[in-house]
């Protein structure tokens, strides 16, 4: 069997290896417009790479879908195809990493397994159209055309569109009839209205709440980073996937500054002490400017403290985000990841209308979707 692969990805990649280390005799060719393969996986987990996560996926994908194949093809069954590719890792708390804390590792892992296996990698191959045939499907590209008897789109999503995705192929897709769920940006930093140059740069460790059309809809701990007009950081990156959901409603996020310290304890400190002085124990010099302009009242100081409020404007573009929320709808392939509509044709990962948040959960449907497609081609 002649199997083509449409992006040298996470996905397209893990796809390969594991369908010639089960089907020996298919030949497959993997088609990657960039040219290099796996330039992404360079850039994940700031350089080191987060592979996974050993916790619960209870709720973490948008869809019971892609939980069902990530739970099958689970932590457990991914570390040990990583492992079998010479990728020694570790845990950092639930976060799986290669123990060299390098992504280049992966990248060079997953490379020589490629090699090894007699998987051909052609790069600069950028496709313009396919065709299904009765008895084979026709791939064009700029350059070239190839038949084989499976095509596989592992092509990504729209993001950071300079490491491959960069979204022409859903161009394809419609012309294929595909239904698309809208794509924008998901995992990246979030405009507010309210004016922050004053505190870029700042991290601050917070309890954040996402209130949406006034209604409290999540809440996380973590860091938040200030930028120039808004504000990023995991917490924010993993507000924004939610958001791009549903991009017309009206959002809120509050930030409790301290959520180590009791309102109430705060509220004893002030009967003792200054406005001025509460925020100069407590907080960083410029986040205490900035809240001691706003001119509060005493009472209305402490809430402000425990839940600093930004109205969302718009999401950061594609260039700055980390997962594609939407992509080509899951109603739209079989429990095998086979297209609904053609026959032979397949799709992996990001390309489909999957996301999760940080900590090494979108990887995971890459890989897991991968294995799953191997095994049931
Ligand atoms: C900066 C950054 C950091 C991240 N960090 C993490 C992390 O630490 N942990 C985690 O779990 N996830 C992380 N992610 C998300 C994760 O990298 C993606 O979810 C994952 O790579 C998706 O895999 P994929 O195979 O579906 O797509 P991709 O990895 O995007 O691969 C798609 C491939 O297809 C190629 N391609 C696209 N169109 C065409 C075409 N028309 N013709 C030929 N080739 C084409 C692309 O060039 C690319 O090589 C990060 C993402 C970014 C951008």
């Amino acid at each position: 069997m002649k199997i083509l692969v449409i992006g040298a990805g996470a996905s397209g990649i893990m796809f390969a290896i594991s369908r010639k280390r089960s089907h020996p005799k298919d030949e497959i060719v993997v088609l990657e417009h960039l040219d290099k393969p796996l330039k992404k996986i360079l850039a994940t987990g700031n350089g080191k790479c987060n592979l996974g996560n050993a916790g619960s996926i209870k709720d973490v994908y948008n869809d019971e879908f892609a939980s069902l194949i990530v739970d099958k093809y689970d932590f457990h069954t991914q570390r040990e195809f990583i492992e079998s590719l010479n990728i020694k890792t570790k845990l950092i708390d639930n976060l799986l990493y290669p123990i060299s804390e390098s992504a280049i590792t992966v990248r060079n892992a997953l490379l020589k397994a490629s090699e090894k296996a007699g998987i051909k990698i052609i790069c600069n191959e950028e496709i313009d159209e396919y065709v299904v045939n009765d008895n084979y499907i026709e791939v064009f590209t700029k350059s070239s055309s190839y038949k084989c008897d499976k095509l596989v789109i592992a092509s990504g999503g729209k993001s950071s569109p300079k490491l491959g995705s960069d979204g022409s192929i859903f161009n394809i897709f419609k012309e294929h009839r595909y239904q698309i769920e809208n794509i924008n940006p998901g995992l990246c930093p979030i405009y507010v209205k309210e004016k922050t140059k004053s505190l870029d740069g700042i991290r601050v460790k917070a309890d954040v709440t996402l209130f949406k059309n006034d209604k409290k809809i999540f809440t996380e701990s973590g860091e938040v980073l200030f930028k120039e007009h808004g504000l990023s950081g995991i917490v924010i990156f993993n507000i924004s996937r939610i958001i791009a959901r549903e991009l017309d409603a009206k959002y809120k996020i509050s930030i409790d500054l301290l959520p180590s310290v009791d309102a109430e304890d705060l509220g004893i400190f002030l009967s003792f002490n200054s406005p001025r002085v509460l925020l100069d124990s407590y907080l960083n010099p410029k986040l205490a400017d900035y809240i001691y302009e706003k001119n509060l009242k005493s009472h209305t100081l402490i809430n402000e403290i425990k839940g600093l409020k930004f109205t969302f404007d718009k999401l950061y573009g594609f260039e700055f985000s980390q997962v594609s929320v939407g992509g080509i709808s899951l109603s739209n392939v079989k429990d095998n990841l086979e297209s609904i509509k053609e026959k032979n044709v397949y799709f992996l990962g990001e390309c489909l209308n999957v996301d999760a948040p940080c900590g090494g959960y979108n990887l995971m449907w890459a890989f897991a979707s991968a294995l799953h497609l191997a095994d049931h081609m």
